[in-house]
């Protein structure tokens, strides 16, 4: 999903760095919300140096929880300091408690802070029904206070509940000659429905606005975003939106009506509309974000009704799930809505496409080609398009596919992972669903003993939750009997690393020009860094990993590679002449996962700089490895059309090198034909923005990405 918002250490999102807003500050413990000595960040505070306007937009849900109803009476308001916000516990129906609660926990913060209790809100997510350990918090105030900084993603870390991924948005705008910047963090994943998610967000921004401008720029920011999600049909005791605006960037105050205005209006939606799409994507258990746009209805209140109407359809949702097209079911669901809402039109004349390819129209099921809407449905954005030709009106609701997961993690919300009756469901105890595990259990003994080399890089290599979902699956590979070789990239850290000792990034021909400090710090990041922190979270799963760059025992002979002439001198970039094959059956036969930094040694004594594409070809060659997998940011090998190829033979492949295959692809292209050419059985490219992605693609019989044979 190209909207995914991702981040990494601190303030990156897509890979991009940002600033914070002016005046703003972000941090987060861990404070022991649900249980006394948890470790997890549970508890996020963003405090302004200047008093804010605020506005708010709130769930409806009459059973709300204290600290909307505290934020109901100062939204839209002046005077605002600090949102502080807790995951583990909602709040939420505690009776007289609640609101007592949540005003100690504000006056801790205040104090702390050294604020008015009444300019610090709170908000609340977790557990319906039990008492917030207002002792644990306040206790832990000074902590949260003492962690201010700019780190952005900490804050967003800490609200996530069973979200598997960080939601962070950043616009950055010039306004009367200053640059205005904007911040955002969101969490939201089960729950979510119209009027919003059980979702928080909380924007900033050093812009100037009144509170009531900013209240209606937000309501309607809201309305066009956040109220458009639909994962389940719950609504929420917890939903909260919060804007605040410090004026510190020193531009001209916003006034109503005004150009400016409507600029402000354009950005929170625009950055909402990046949080609501990353909410709906990371649903509870869900593997793909479902778009429905309605079109061609009489109004809008009537478009908005139907596309979420047909995004919540259980039986519609479960379809997408399976890869199903599912037209039939998306009509009917249309269908059933006007009949049941008894809207005065007639929809017969509806046309459907599903992935861009029409489905149903002139009154009946249009013939389409099987194969290539099946392999478009693999992808992890499935758009599903209803014209009824009735009016002007059009309408689109954000949902995502109904999961075995999305059960299993409600069902065991708060009883723990006990499973259910495996007699009375397809669920197996422990949650996991027995076609799925007979599928899977063919592939395991195909492949027990077998060699596979993943090359790991992308968002999998950046995300935290990413990251951890990574290495679990290494580890349950390996405890299958695949013999997995990790191959690491590390780019976009290395720049970064330099970026950070003032030296510029420079690439000729996609390679990083690569002097002599230049390779140190490759070195330096690749094998200190990065390649330690994959091995020790692999071992801490229980993986049994090991840590080699190309100089350990002679991993990968490397020379220089020489440039064409009249082309840009690589400096330390290497090609590899040799790869100790002999080192890694060592590893491998005793039971241990290399994890390989592609850094090459010269018999020269020095470090070359190797494309971890390369690396990954060449290894997986030398090590008579069965498969060699690529984790990277897209779904798979697309066509010209942008269509993801499933299945693709070499021949057919290397027709298109430099045609439809170009930049990135094309390193890597190269790299699977060599490793096929080399005796490798097969190559997969596999999407690495979605959780386990290598599992699904090797023991399922479907896949997920791109195969080469
Ligand atoms: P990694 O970081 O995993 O090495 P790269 O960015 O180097 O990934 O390479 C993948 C990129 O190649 C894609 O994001 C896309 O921009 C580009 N690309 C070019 N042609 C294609 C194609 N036919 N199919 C998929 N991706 C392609
Ligand atoms: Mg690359």
């Amino acid at each position: 999903m190209s909207q995914r918002t991702l981040s990494d250490t601190k303030n990156v999102t897509g890979g991009k760095s940002f600033a914070p807003p002016i005046g703003f500050r972000f941090g987060a413990v861990a404070a022991g919300v649900k249980e006394a000595g948890g470790v997890r960040k549970d508890l996020a505070l963003i405090a302004s140096e200047i008093p804010c306007a605020a506005a708010g937009v709130v769930t409806v849900n009459k059973l709300c929880a204290a600290p909307i109803r505290y934020s109901a009476t100062r939204l839209p308001g002046h005077g605002i300091r600090a949102i502080v916000a807790n995951s583990g516990n909602a709040n939420a129906l505690t009776g007289p408690f609640g609101a007592a609660d949540e005003r100690a926990i504000a006056t801790a913060v205040a104090k702390a802070l050294g604020v008015g209790a009444d300019d610090v809100l709170t908000a609340s997510t977790g557990g319906i029904g039990i008492r917030m350990p207002v002792e644990r918090i306040a206790a832990a105030a000074p902590a949260l206070v003492g962690a201010l900084g700019d780190d952005v993603a900490s804050a967003a870390e800490a609200i996530r509940t069973t979200d598997l991924r960080t939601k962070l948005a950043f616009r950055e705008l010039e306004l009367g000659g200053k640059t205005v910047r904007f911040a955002a963090i969101a969490k939201g994943s089960g729950m979510i429905h119209p009027q919003m998610a059980t979702m928080l967000c909380f924007i900033t921004t050093d812009a100037r606005v009144a509170p009531e401008t900013l209240q209606r720029a937000l309501v309607s920011a809201v309305d066009e975003t956040f109220n458009t999600i639909t994962v389940d049909g719950d609504m929420s005791t917890n939903d909260t939106v919060i804007a605040l605006a410090n004026g510190a960037s020193g531009a001209p105050a916003i006034e109503p009506g005004s150009a400016a205005c409507k600029t402000l209006e354009a950005t929170l939606t625009s950055l909402c509309a990046d949080l609501a799409r990353a909410i709906a994507a990371d649903g509870e258990g869900a593997s793909k974000l479902f778009v429905v746009d309605v079109a061609g209805v009489p109004d809008r209140e009537m478009a908005r009704d139907l596309a979420r109407a047909v995004a919540g359809g259980s039986l519609v949702k479960s379809g997408i799930f399976g890869g199903d097209p599912s037209w039939g079911r998306i009509l009917a669901a249309l269908g059933a809505r006007i009949g049941a809402r008894n809207y005065p039109i007639d929809p017969t004349g509806v046309t459907l496409d599903v992935q861009g390819v029409r489905v149903y129209g002139d009154g009946g099921p249009v013939a389409f080609d099987k194969d290539d809407l099946s392999a478009r449905m693999r992808s992890t954005e499935i758009t599903a398009r209803m014209d009824l030709g009735l009016g002007k009106a059009s309408a689109r609701a954000l949902g995502c596919d109904l999961t075995f997961d999305y059960v299993k993690i409600n069902a065991e919300y708060y009883s723990g992972p006990k499973g259910l009756d495996a007699a009375n469901g397809k669920h197996a105890p422990g949650g996991v669903n027995r076609p799925v595990i007979v599928e899977a259990l063919s592939y395991i003994r195909k492949f027990a003993g077998k060699r596979a080399v993943i090359k790991y890089g992308g968002a999998a290599m950046i995300d935290p939750a990413l990251k951890r979902s990574f290495a679990e699956e290494m580890v349950l590979l390996q405890s299958a009997g695949l013999r997995p070789v990790i191959v690491h990239g590390g780019g976009p850290e290395i720049t970064k690393t330099l970026e950070k000792m003032g030296r510029k990034s420079e690439f000729a021909d996609g390679q990083r020009i690569t002097g002599a400090e230049e390779v140190r710090v490759v070195e330096m990041v690749l094998t200190g860094r990065i390649n330690t922190e994959i091995v020790g979270l692999i071992n801490s799963l229980g993986g049994n990993a090991i840590g080699l760059s190309g100089k350990d025992g002679r991993l990968l002979i490397a020379s220089k590679l020489e440039t064409a002439p009249g082309k840009t001198d690589l400096g330390f970039v290497g090609e590899i002449d040799a790869v100790n094959a002999d080192l890694l059956d060592m590893f491998l036969e005793r039971g241990y996962m290399p994890v390989i930094s592609p850094v090459g040694f010269g018999l020269d004594g020095a470090s070359y700089n190797i494309n971890a594409d390369v690396a990954a070809g060449e290894i997986a060659s030398a090590c008579g490895a069965e498969r060699l997998i690529f984790l990277t940011d897209v779904a798979g090998i697309l066509d010209d059309k942008g269509n993801l190829l499933s299945e693709v033979k070499a021949a057919d492949l290397e027709a298109q090198l430099g045609k439809s295959i170009k930049g990135g692809m094309h390193v890597k292209a190269q790299a699977v034909l060599d490793a096929l050419a080399g005796g490798v059985r097969a190559v997969h490219i596999v999407d690495g923005r979605a959780p386990h992605s290598v599992v699904a693609e090797l023991f399922t019989d479907h896949g997920v990405g791109t195969l080469v044979t």
